[in-house]
């Protein structure tokens, strides 16, 4: 496995307010005969997890509602 997980700094769980308990990381989804590697965000705190898709991205909502550009700078360091 070579699933890296890395926290997001700054970042507040939507459930349980916690902060910088956010980890981010890619999970693999098999649809039919093609994988794509799905954003995903969790919290290591209250097991809350949230993918986020191409469609809506909540990363992209939290930088357009002047967020830290924490998530921005994990995406790009993903790529
Ligand atoms: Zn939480």
């Amino acid at each position: 496995m070579s699933l890296r997980k890395q926290f997001i700094a700054g970042a507040r769980c939507p459930k349980c307010s916690a902060m910088d308990s956010l980890v981010f990381y890619r999970e693999e989804d098999v649809k039919g005969n093609s994988v794509r590697h799905i954003p995903v965000r969790e919290c290591v705190d209250c097991g809350f997890k949230e993918r986020l898709t191409d469609d809506e991205t909540v990363a992209d909502k939290q930088v357009k509602k002047g967020q830290p550009k924490a998530t921005l700078n994990i995406k790009i360091k993903q790529l």
